[in-house]
């Protein structure tokens, strides 16, 4: 993710040790580093282990609202503190919406029938079924036969039948799929669920324990014990609060087609539904048809309908049974919750209600820019602050390198810049997948690629031909609105259509497209028809800027896929060049935005910029590539730098001054502030990566003494 989540989420990779790839344990050091992060942030009171128990309102009808949230009763139990806030602005964050219901705010509760959001993944007719809870567990290996004797309350699976699609091969760390209570009230029945769920949590350590018939399980374990189990169920679901937008399918499966104007965060899980009777069920346990693209989350959506100074964030958000399938995860939440605590400061500060804010143009640009100066990415949202003094007309930007986007199967699948180290991320695919290099033409398939040129002359295709005759494939070449643009299932709009002749075995197909015009900078999609006898070459390598899919019948939809389907392009594509760095974008959407310096120099590798005038600068805050796509369990992500120096030219003088090096950093944004002073030009300069070869920048952004502080908490 990005914003604030990304900052917490790298700093835990970083800090964190032990088994922290074990479900059911969490990371040792994230509480610590969250209440370290509160702690340290000025003008916060934090009252931790403390619940509101009473809500407090007053009627109000201003804006068309009802009511108005004055006061909330909160108790510390472990120091018998009783508080009573008079908050201004609330937001609710409590999963249930506790205070939102205090307060009267309309609220949805179980599945809406089909029809009402013309949803496909909803039930013919409403209900009342909600995603179950679960309670996790964990065991370890106590290096001695732990013999298990299950309550005598404890639910019984005898065989692998009565655990059907169920994996339990892994012992250490219990099962999200050990979930109950979709069928009651998630909220009311809590105590019952959790009851049934402890009979069920026993009952499946009992079958792992004395009945598992699956090879060499019940001999795994019969050295493991229960080290610990849950006892506050997890819930996934209770009520989703109405906003005066309720997100529903369409809007998810839209993706970057159709971003709402007030978009303030994002989400991009699939659709992820479960089973109704949980880990009783005879189905699997969830169905997870993903998504096309990202999707924007409006501001509309973060705020009750009837309550004037209510923002809600987390999963009680407004939207339908099935975009919360997809927007509950975890990191979906917090990057929600931030775009909620901005929101809610910009309000406060300007005596405005949430929907008098969201149907302000001006105020949503101007949270919209509050937000992308906190790192975080909002779809198709690009930076446009004024006070940007790096986005001054005349800048000149240059770097000592920049990589090209060549995947040339001949170079051995080593796109320049991307080295194994840099693509670990791929690691889950590469399992899913161990031949996965060529991908059969079995239906439409497509790469995305951005091109930096304004015409193609040749396109190379790596492809296999199975059969002992040449056979012709028929491909189209379409111009992309951005990377996982890959239109309609019919040819619809194509800058060319043609076939190529593919002789029989693997050979790189060569189609002269006579200097075909194309967008520079932007994508182009490569698609190849289905084809009985041939297959694409992959390469698990993704460098920014590239795209591959494959159409979806059941879903209607491009799918995207991983790794990226091979090709060489003339001339080569260079969409990494310095001037990404301004972009406006901090992730690869229509352009690749990030400059990558030449994987073929050693570091160190610079970038840097001039001003044609001298500029008074105070902050200098620079984004960097923590491969936002890409997955390590622990550690630094590799492509950061670790080290760096800042050097500036002061006005009127030819020497480069080292303002500021850095040296550990592990994080994806960096913030320099040093006494103002009028510069000609800044340089930053990669001396390390955390393992990467290259020197990778998203985005810098320049600040005079005036907008220098409001990197965070102050909208501009
Ligand atoms: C078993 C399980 C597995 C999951 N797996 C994944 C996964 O792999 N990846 C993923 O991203 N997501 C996963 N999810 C989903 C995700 O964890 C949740 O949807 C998400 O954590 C919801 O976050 P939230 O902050 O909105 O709500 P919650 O997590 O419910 O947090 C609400 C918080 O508010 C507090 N609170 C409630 N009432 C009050 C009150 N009156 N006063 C003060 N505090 C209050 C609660 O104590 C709680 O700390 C899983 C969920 C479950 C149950």
């Amino acid at each position: 993710e990005t914003g604030l989540m990304e900052e917490l989420f790298l700093e835990v990779r970083s800090r964190s040790y032990g088994l922290r790839q074990v479900n059911g344990q969490h990371y040792p050091m994230w509480d610590v580093i969250l209440a370290e992060k509160a702690e340290a942030e000025p003008n916060l009171t934090l009252l931790l282990n403390t619940r509101v128990a009473g809500v407090e309102t007053a009627s109000d009808d201003r804006a068309g609202y009802e009511t108005r949230v004055t006061g909330l009763l909160a108790f510390q139990q472990s120091t018998e503190l009783a508080v009573r806030i008079t908050p201004t602005t609330v937001i609710d964050a409590t999963g249930d919406g506790f205070i939102a219901l205090q307060a009267g705010a309309p609220f949805r509760y179980g599945r809406e029938a089909r029809s009402e959001f013309d949803e496909r993944w909803a039930p013919e007719e409403a209900d009342d079924i909600v995603l179950g809870s679960t309670i996790m567990f964990a065991a370890k290996d106590v290096a001695r036969p732990a013999p298990f004797v299950p309550p005598a309350w404890a639910h019984s699976f005898p065989t692998e039948e009565s655990l059907p699609f169920r994996p339990h091969e892994d012992i250490q760390s219990g099962y999200w799929w050990l979930e109950w209570g979709g069928r009651l009230n998630t909220i009311a029945d809590n105590e019952t669920i959790r009851k049934e769920l402890h009979a069920a949590v026993f009952g499946v350590w009992d079958h792992i324990k004395n009945h598992c018939t699956v090879p060499g399980v019940r001999e795994r374990a019969a050295n493991w014990a229960l080290d610990w189990i849950g006892h506050i169920p997890g819930k996934r679901e209770s009520r989703r609060f109405e906003g005066d937008y309720i997100l529903r399918e369409r809007d998810l499966v839209a993706g970057l087609n159709a971003v709402p104007a007030d978009v303030v965060a994002y989400g991009g899980w699939a659709i992820d539904l479960h089973a109704p009777d949980g880990v009783y069920s005879p189905d699997r346990p969830c169905t997870q048809p993903p998504l096309p693209d990202l999707y924007g989350i409006p501001l509309r959506g973060l705020s009750s309908r009837t309550v004037s100074n209510l923002y809600l964030a987390g999963r009680n958000i407004s939207q339908t049974h099935v975009a919360h399938g997809s927007t509950r995860v975890m990191k979906t939440c917090a990057v929600i919750g931030e775009a909620a605590g901005t929101a809610a400061a910009f309000a406060l500060r300007e005596g405005v209600s949430p929907r008098e804010l969201a149907n302000c143009d001006d105020c949503v640009r101007a949270i919209q820019r509050q937000l992308l100066r906190q790192g975080a990415y909002l779809p198709l949202v690009a930076n446009d602050d004024p006070h940007d003094l790096a986005r001054l007309p005349g800048v000149i930007v240059s770097a000592t390198s920049q990589a090209t986007l060549d995947l040339d199967p001949a170079a051995g699948w080593e796109a320049p810049g991307i080295s194994t180290a840099e693509s670990a991320g791929l690691a889950q695919a590469v399992e899913q997948y161990p031949d996965g290099r060529e991908l059969p033409l079995d239906r439409l398939t497509g790469q995305s690629i951005v091109i930096s040129a304004d015409h193609i002359d040749t396109l190379s295709l790596p492809l296999t031909n199975a059969s002992s005759q040449p056979t012709d494939v028929a491909i189209r070449i379409r111009q992309a609105a951005h990377l996982r643009d890959f239109g309609p299932e019919e040819s619809s709009g194509d800058l060319w259509t043609g076939t190529a002749n593919v002789p029989p075995g693997s050979s790189p197909v060569v189609i002269d497209l006579d200097r075909l015009t194309v967008t520079p900078g932007t994508p182009v999609v490569v698609i190849l028809e289905p084809h009985p006898a041939l297959s694409w070459s992959r390469s698990w390598q993704e460098p920014p800027g590239t795209q591959a899919a494959r159409w979806d019948d059941d879903l209607g939809y491009w799918r995207w896929e991983h790794g990226t389907l091979g090709f060489a392009l003339e001339p080569v594509s260079a969409p990494y060049g310095p001037e990404e760095v301004l972009s406006g974008v901090t992730r690869p959407e229509i352009g690749a935005n990030v400059w990558i310096s030449d994987p073929n120099q050693p570091l160190p590798q610079a970038w840097e910029l001039h001003w044609p005038q001298p500029q008074t600068i105070e902050t200098i805050e620079i984004t960097f590539d923590s491969q936002l796509s890409g997955w390590i369990w622990e550690g630094a992500f590799p492509l950061i730098p670790r080290a760096w120096d800042l050097q500036v030219l002061k006005a009127g003088s030819s020497d480069w001054l080292t303002n500021d090096s850095r040296e550990q950093n592990a994080q994806r944004r960096a913030i320099h502030q040093f006494p103002a002073e009028k510069l000609d030009a800044v340089r930053i300069a990669v001396r390390a990566t955390q393992g990467g070869r290259t020197a990778r920048i998203v985005e810098v952004r320049c600040y005079g003494p005036q907008a220098s502080a409001s990197a965070r908490g102050r909208a501009t």
